[in-house]
């Protein structure tokens, strides 16, 4: 999508600091981390959220999940970690690009705010 700003990062067309790629998802720090470590995973193909996930898109979500292990081992985050995935208004999504925040490095807060 043109005016998406992950679609963006993933073309390369704006900067990100990346930290995993392959050619089915990307991994890159958040610009306003909120914990120690706080990396966005994104699939490369323009998923708006998770409440639009289609039949098709199964197999990248399933090697997205299948990397998460191995990003957050890369990241040191062998006390454990969260994966949010926010969802619409009142999950406060704010880009509506399917994104998984992976945050570790702190002990996090249950429940969340
Ligand atoms: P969400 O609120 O779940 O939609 O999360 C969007 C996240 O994208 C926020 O944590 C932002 O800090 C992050 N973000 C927005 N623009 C950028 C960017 N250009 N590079 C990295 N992270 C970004
Ligand atoms: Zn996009």
């Amino acid at each position: 999508m043109s005016d998406c700003i992950f679609c963006k990062i993933v073309n390369k067309e704006i900067p990100s600091n990346v930290i995993y790629e392959d050619d089915v998802i990307l991994a890159f720090h958040d610009l306003e981390p909120q914990a120690p470590v706080h990396l966005l995973i994104v699939t490369k193909k323009h998923i708006p959220s998770l409440d639009l996930i289609e039949f098709e898109d199964m197999e990248a979500l399933g090697w997205l999940m299948s990397k998460v292990k191995d990003i957050a081992k890369n990241m040191g985050l062998d006390n454990g970690y969260r994966l949010v995935c926010n969802c619409g208004e009142d999950g406060l999504q704010t880009v509506n690009h399917l994104h998984f925040h992976l945050l570790g490095k702190r002990k996090m807060l249950w429940p969340p705010g």
